[in-house]
């Protein structure tokens, strides 16, 4: 399939003519947003070349993109996507450091979940208000109340926030509240809801699904971009092996390869990945030293109160060992 990446500062009504010339010549087009790049789904009925489209004011380049994710993919954009999450950059050569509890239980826990978390030097502020959980009786989370705690404990410290959505009238919810939406790893290959993330303007972080392929990761990636939301930060969460001391098994390796794949930002949840205390660390350092661009961990003020993974949640205090030996790989890596 070829895709027309139009240049940074090409004009909405530029895409559209550019569009409406390749229709007028039967060609099937799909356009990602008003200003993005546009994919051509099948061809018309003169060769793409005789139509010189870099000749068209707005277009950048024409490339044709074998593999099945386009827009997510490197050959359509070759530098590193930095992704912008209030005043927080994801990506582009810096590690940015998101924390907070599993679920959101009560104002006081995520004040002080968020003032230990802002104190050692996270930037964004997590902490689930919809809950997946794999039982019924398990708790379910506080909702809309508990996404504007998370708010209120985001701005109380200056910290961004990241709150996961499970379905369309909870990212109506969280969308009003948050910064960034979150898409858990059950809900890789939900396609509804991918649509309905990539029809909103906010960034979102994209889980990878316990049971899936790289490719299939970056397809998920693609349903969002393709609905015109390029602002997508992939995920590394671990995933289901054999192995049964750990949570998951953290696949590594997907993170020098999904970087060299897709420009897209990837970070790794050290926490799902292993679910033990002991191995967070460790692997935050491990993936920063891969080329991840970040972490997101789970930090609770009291992890033995904690109503959601407080097995492997870390205390503000084992967080804070974290973060200093983040910093030295950190450095020795060249990030800011
Ligand atoms: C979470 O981050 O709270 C979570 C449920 O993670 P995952 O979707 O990776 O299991
Ligand atoms: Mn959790």
């Amino acid at each position: 399939m070829v895709v027309v990446v139009m240049a940074s500062g090409a004009s909405n009504k530029q895409v559209a003519e550019v569009g409406q010339m390749l229709e007028r010549h039967g060609f099937r087009l799909h356009r990602s947003g008003a200003s993005g790049p546009i994919v051509i789904r099948s061809s018309g009925n003169v060769a793409l070349a005789d139509l010189n489209l870099t000749g068209y004011p707005g277009v950048e380049r024409v490339v044709d993109v074998s593999v099945p994710y386009k827009l997510a993919s490197r050959t359509v954009r070759v530098e590193d996507t930095v992704v912008q999450v209030g005043d927080v950059s994801i990506g582009g050569g810096r590690t940015t450091v998101i924390a907070g509890p599993c679920a959101v239980e009560s104002r006081s826990q995520m004040m002080a979940a968020a003032r230990a978390v802002a104190d050692s030097g996270a930037v964004i502020l997590r902490g689930g208000a919809f809950k997946p959980r794999t039982s019924p009786y398990s708790f379910q989370g506080m909702e809309e109340e508990g996404v504007a705690l998370l708010a209120e404990a985001g701005r109380a410290y200056g910290l961004a926030t990241v709150t996961e959505v499970i379905n369309a009238s909870s990212l109506e919810i969280a969308a009003r509240y948050v910064d960034m939406l979150q898409v858990g790893s059950r809900n890789m290959q939900n396609f509804d809801l991918l649509r309905a993330v990539g029809q909103t303007a906010k960034p979102v972080l994209l889980k990878r699904g316990m049971s899936s392929t790289i490719e299939e990761w970056l397809m998920a990636a693609e349903y969002i971009m393709s609905e015109g939301n390029s602002n997508v930060v992939l995920c590394e969460r671990g995933i289901r092996t054999f192995e049964k001391m750990t949570r998951n098994t953290l696949d590594l390796s997907a993170v020098p390869l999904a970087k060299s794949l897709s420009h897209l930002p990837v970070i790794v949840d050290p926490s799902h990945a292993t679910g033990d205390p002991r191995l967070i660390a460790p692997m935050s350092r491990a993936a920063v030293a891969a080329g991840a661009d970040g972490i997101i961990v789970e930090v609770h003020p009291c992890p033995s109160e904690a109503l959601c993974d407080g097995k492997q949640s870390l205390t503000p205090e084992a967080f804070g060992e974290l973060m200093s030996g983040l910093e030295i790989i950190s450095r020795a890596m060249g990030r800011e």
